[in-house]
């Protein structure tokens, strides 16, 4: 069991499957990105022999993320090394979707349980706005695909940002009334690459429930008002689905987090918003034992810190979010 110095059992490890990506959202990465070159990327045998250390330390729960995850090579057949790794219990996706239409057969068939798609606008032209490219059809696809494949239940991401797609928000909620899934709004945060951008057009989880409420009226809480992983879960009554509201800006949920990240160059991020980093890969590939790295971990386990600083003005700048993993 992996415990930090405040006594969080650190026990959900979210693995970034390369930083590359087929869209260019505006809020992750600029347009120009440069990506890494695959040799400097952690191989499909050094993620399956980190997987079985993380869960040799009681590490049960994994999110695959990216970058976007399904662009990788041999994506089926690495998720099917994952989710059989003895001691994962879990194994969902973080995905724009955009491939999903394609390959959620083959990744529930491998063992991949759930999957997380972003999708922040239903509005076609608003979607290419955001995404510099995307086509929105694909995601639509890719959604009604996992939802065939039992990738369920299905959550929806979406970014909210000004001057974007504030109003979309309530088509977003809407979809909830039908169906079964969990549309949840995300706040901004800064990184890299976008930064201000990402701090002058962030909304608040507040005022976008606003929106909502203003067009369905008030929402109910659900989940017993407790979070759901990150997420603050509503519903509109009578509705299928759930809305959730994601404020790691506004309120943020550092004290009930369990997570570490391992980022797709092998470099291990205990606060998505801190700039702090542990290399696992460099020491793995100079023959640094299964000892070695396991007190690594353990020893960043430890050291994870309290928080994010973002009340204190602090931004981590040292990556762009699609180079750590969201
Ligand atoms: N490519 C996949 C995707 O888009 O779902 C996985 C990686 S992406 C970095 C993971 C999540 O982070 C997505 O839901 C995305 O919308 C979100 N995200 C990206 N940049 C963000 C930012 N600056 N603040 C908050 N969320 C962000
Ligand atoms: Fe790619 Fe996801 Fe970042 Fe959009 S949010 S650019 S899909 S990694």
């Amino acid at each position: 069991m992996a415990l930090d110095r405040f006594g969080r059992r650190i026990h959900y490890l979210r693995i970034s499957l390369t930083d590359h990506c087929n869209l260019r959202c505006l809020y992750c990465m600029p347009e120009e990105m440069t990506f890494r070159p695959n040799a400097e990327l952690l191989q499909d045998d050094e993620i399956l022999l980190l997987t079985r250390l993380f869960a040799g330390l009681g590490f049960d729960k994994i999110r695959l993320t990216g970058g976007e995850p399904t662009v990788r090579a041999q994506i089926v057949e690495l998720v099917g090394g994952i989710t059989h790794t003895p001691g994962v219990h879990s194994v969902s996706m973080t995905t724009n979707g955009v491939l999903l239409a394609r390959l959620a057969g083959p990744l529930a068939e491998a063992g991949l349980q759930r999957v997380n798609i972003s999708i922040d606008t239903l509005n076609p032209a608003k979607f290419r706005r955001l995404t510099r490219w995307g086509d929105m059809e694909d995601v639509w696809e890719g959604i009604l695909a996992a939802e065939q494949a039992g990738l369920t239940p299905i959550k929806l991401n979406a970014v909210v940002v000004k001057g974007y797609n504030e109003e979309d928000v309530v088509d977003l909620a809407r979809l909830t009334l039908e169906h079964p899934w969990q549309v949840r709004f995300i706040e901004m945060m800064p990184f890299a690459g976008a930064t201000e951008m990402q701090i002058t057009q962030m909304v608040t989880a507040a005022q976008i429930q606003a929106q909502v409420e203003a067009a369905f009226g008030a929402l109910e809480a659900a989940n017993g008002g407790k979070l759901d992983g990150e997420a603050r879960l509503f519903h509109i009554p009578g509705a299928q689905g759930d809305i959730g509201f994601i404020s790691s800006v506004s309120a943020p949920f550092c004290a009930t987090c369990t997570r570490a990240r391992l980022t797709a160059d092998g470099v291990l991020r205990m606060c998505l918003l801190r700039e702090h980093e542990i290399n696992l890969l460099k020491p793995l590939r100079a023959g640094a034992t299964l000892d070695d790295l396991r007190n690594l971990i353990l020893e960043a386990v430890w050291n994870k810190p309290w928080g994010h600083g973002l009340a204190e003005g602090e931004i981590a700048l040292n990556r762009a979010m699609s180079e750590i993993g969201g």
